[in-house]
């Protein structure tokens, strides 16, 4: 669908780094406007938290509506890039239930992009395709989707798909496509990242906050707010509660958008600049039963926090980190700088309409709902029991 005179240029807007970031390698040039900015912070009594410990919440989960979630600003970076190279779509890969599948898909279509996704499937036959949660708003945004195995890797089998639809596209149809990283945590992407933490420095973060904890999956938010702490002079810590993926990864990745940025370099003896483990305190145990899946005490404990707090969290990523950001406050207080800790609600609202919460609420809730005829003794509004 070209519309005429519509020119997907005309969303670039000139970007300038932040000052302590601006020495890093290959600055973007431009970004386009996706996301609400400045998004609140405030105080979050999580239910188990110990007495001593403070904990407030930035809620990167109001940086949209559809467009929602930490996802949005990497795509303001990754997706302006895909426009100055002139490209007409995007591909990129992820869980049937993406958060950053389905940001993409909406991002994209809002900027005349076309979305190709692909996307690890519990099944290969497009009817039984999943319709629910995130995807629900890929398949309505039109995103062309390739089904693949659940157990599909990322580096050995997502990745390369991705570069070969790209390749495909340019042979088939002679159209420029453009590579999107996994989760956007590309070297383009973590700029969205270092903008959150010029977001969080802007907002007094740093005098007010001993310790940072966030949800880690293929990592480029967390190396965005470990590496803007590090050039800023390192006043907090950075605690990775790694949701998807494990150490090892997560290691892999920071340390390779560093190397990316030029802020290390591994070709040195001993490596020069940051190792992932020096600026994250990366914590491990959070991905649980799978990615996809939740124990019942997870998914409880999500409710417990709406009925407590108001926070919605999601089965996938917030749910787990949060649940875990209690457990080591509790049981591993050392590992935290100070006492008042800042917790970042990455979203992933939609995750939690994809049936996997059913059961549990029906369980919790079941005394909470009654027929109305027990309001009064009495037959209320002239209404017999047969006609209400
Ligand atoms: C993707 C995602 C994360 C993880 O962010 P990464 O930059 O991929 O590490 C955390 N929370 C939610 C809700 C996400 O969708």
């Amino acid at each position: 669908m070209e519309k005429a005179g519509y020119d997907a240029r005309d969303h670039l807007v000139p970007y300038v780094p932040p000052e302590w970031a601006s020495h890093l390698k290959d600055i973007p040039q431009y970004r386009v406007q996706l996301a609400n900015h400045d998004t609140p912070i405030h105080r979050w009594y999580l239910p188990g938290v110990p007495d001593g410990y403070e904990v407030y919440i930035k809620r990167e989960d109001m940086s949209g509506a559809d467009l929602s979630g930490n996802k949005v600003k990497k795509l303001e970076f990754i997706l302006a890039d895909a426009i100055q190279k002139g490209c007409k779509s995007v591909v990129t890969c992820g869980s049937i239930l993406s958060n950053h599948c389905r940001c993409t898909a909406l991002a994209a279509r809002r900027l005349g992009l076309q979305p190709h996704l692909i996307v690890r499937s519990p099944t290969s036959n497009p009817d039984e395709a999943s319709c629910s949660g995130n995807a629900l708003l890929y398949r309505m945004a039109g995103a062309k989707m390739y089904l693949a195995p659940l157990k599909a890797d990322v580096f050995t089998e997502l990745l390369p798909r991705v570069n070969q639809l790209v390749e495909k596209l340019k042979k088939d149809k002679n159209e420029d496509a453009y590579a999107i990283h996994m989760g956007g945590s590309s070297s383009v992407g973590v700029f969205g990242c270092l903008d959150s933490y010029e977001e969080l420095m802007e907002q007094g973060v740093a005098d007010q906050f001993t310790d940072i904890a966030i949800s880690t999956g293929s990592s480029g938010n967390t190396a965005g707010l470990a590496f803007g702490n590090y050039l800023t002079g390192s006043k907090l810590k950075i605690h990775g509660l790694c949701v998807t993926n494990d150490l090892q990864y997560t290691v892999r990745e920071v340390n390779r958008l560093a190397e990316e940025l030029g802020l290390r370099d591994s070709n040195q003896s001993p490596p020069s600049g940051p190792n992932a483990e020096e600026i994250i305190d990366i914590i491990e145990g959070v991905r649980g039963l799978g990615h996809t899946i939740s124990s019942q005490e997870e998914l409880e404990f999500i409710c417990q926090v709406a009925i407590s707090t108001g926070i919605v969290l999601d089965a996938s990523y917030t749910g787990k980190s949060a649940f875990h950001l209690v457990k080591q406050l509790q049981e591993n207080p050392g590992r935290f700088k100070g006492r008042k800790i800042l917790y970042i609600h990455t979203g992933g609202i939609f995750g939690l309409f994809d049936g996997r919460m059913d059961d549990v609420i029906k369980k919790t809730t079941a005394s909470n709902i009654h027929n109305w005829m027990q309001l009064s003794d009495e037959v209320p509004f002239n209404l017999t029991p047969e006609t209400s």
